[in-house]
């Protein structure tokens, strides 16, 4: 199963609802944290320690969803990536899934480089590459390649992990779709967002119980 994943308008309206609550919510959130953190400088309880983190993470989300549905928000110019470094930068943060998971990544063309907002187009491809890992239970295997092809670089991250079925591929993108007890279901609507920000495209291609290639095609400045 294949799909082409554009369904640009879709991501704009629900992601402009989706940043009006987010940015009403954070803004007493965060001073419910500055206080928090004023209250534990004067005593120390567990519980102070437990609702912090719970805050940080209800704080992460919504700086998540803050980021995916007004990317232009983190207002970046446009820079030159050196490729293969940051691609190597983003695997060495899964150091601890590389017992049951071999990574392949495609150092042809060391010297490669994308034009990019960097912030987000890092976001972008981290997240593609924590699926991948999720995606494999137990042992398997994930390879990135990269190329040219008339006036286009081509990123592709392939997986050997579980796939996605039919039903389920009409749904990637979707704000907060995710099968994963601990998902929060952002990370594709990032990656998409910030692939159309870039005036790129991404398909995906998936068998289940085989893999799930994402293909990531980006023009060349
Ligand atoms: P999350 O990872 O938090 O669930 P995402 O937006 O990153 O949210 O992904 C949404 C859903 O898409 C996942 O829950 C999973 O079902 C599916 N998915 C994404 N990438 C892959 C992949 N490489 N292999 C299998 N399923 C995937
Ligand atoms: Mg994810």
């Amino acid at each position: 199963t294949e799909r082409l994943l554009n369904d640009r308008e879709k991501l704009a309206s629900i992601g402009q609802i989706a940043a009006g609550i987010a940015h009403e919510i954070k803004n007493p959130l965060t001073s419910v944290k500055g206080f928090l953190q004023l209250l534990k400088e004067s005593q120390s309880h567990p519980y102070l320690d437990m609702m912090e983190s719970e805050l940080e993470k209800a704080l992460d989300t919504l700086q998540n969803l803050l980021q995916v549905s007004k990317p232009d928000l983190a207002d970046e110019s446009f820079v030159q990536i050196d490729l293969c470094k940051e691609l190597a930068s983003i695997l060495s943060l899964f150091q601890e899934k590389l017992y049951n998971v071999e990574v392949e990544m495609d150092l042809r063309d060391s010297e490669r480089k994308a034009n990019g907002k960097r912030n987000l187009f890092l976001k972008a491809f981290f997240n593609l590459i924590k699926n991948a890992f999720e995606s494999i239970q137990g042992k398997g295997k994930i390879r990135i390649e990269h190329y040219y092809k008339n006036g286009w670089i081509h990123i592709k991250v392939s997986d050997t992990g579980v796939g996605i079925s039919g039903d389920k591929l009409k749904m990637l993108g979707t704000p907060f779709f995710s099968t994963k007890s601990e998902g929060t279901g952002l990370g594709l609507t990032q990656v998409f967002t910030t692939i159309h920000e870039h005036g790129g495209n991404i398909r995906v291609q998936s068998i289940v119980g085989e893999g799930t290639t994402f293909h990531v095609q980006l023009p060349v400045k």
